[in-house]
């Protein structure tokens, strides 16, 4: 693989499209609605709203460990804007994801974040939501940021509150305009 097509790969590839209507090709579009189960019966979802679904990730690597999708098909945290929207969106999946784990494991040191695109399992942004300690214990490598490499495998839950927050100048002035960014 040349370095060129080994940084389409990294920096462009897998979720970039803009798209949020659902899409039966989906697996989390499916379980979204109803038509899959994350595990056997809808009894495996840990929280289902309007806006939002939880349940257990099938391969666990702790000793909790959950994904918060929205029902509303995002591609990644690639295709985030900096919006309202974008922004309340991770708000509240990063709100359930910490009372799912303080219901379900009350004390225990938790942590939170998204893979990026290629290193996502699925096109359809999930928050991984753990409640410590991995387990076995290297399983960790998959789910951390490495401040060394020139690209990201994974993004902290601060980093995408950070990307999405709409910047106060621009708010100031959509708000001027009808609330519209
Ligand atoms: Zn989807
Ligand atoms: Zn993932």
């Amino acid at each position: 693989m040349t370095w060129t097509t080994f940084k389409n790969l990294i920096f462009r590839s897998g979720g970039t499209n803009d798209d949020r209507g659902y899409r039966h090709s989906c697996i989390f579009c499916r379980i979204a609605t109803g038509e899959e189960f994350p595990g056997h019966s809808d009894n495996d979802l840990l929280h289902n709203d309007d806006k939002l679904v939880a349940f257990k990730d099938i391969k666990p690597a702790a000793t909790r460990h959950y994904l918060v999708i929205p029902k509303m098909h995002v591609a990644s945290v690639r295709t985030l804007n900096r919006s309202k929207e974008d922004h309340a969106m991770i708000c509240e999946m990063l709100k359930l994801g910490k009372e799912l784990l303080h219901r379900d494991a009350p004390g225990a040191e938790t942590r939170f974040g998204f893979h990026v695109p290629p290193f996502n399992s699925v096109d359809h942004i999930h928050l991984h939501c753990f409640a410590l300690p991995f387990s076995p214990a290297w399983k960790e490598s998959k789910y951390r940021q490495y401040p060394f490499l020139p690209f990201a495998t994974f993004m902290s839950e601060e980093e995408v509150l950070k990307r999405t927050q709409p910047d106060v100048g621009q708010d100031a002035k959509a708000s001027q305009q009808g609330g519209k960014l």
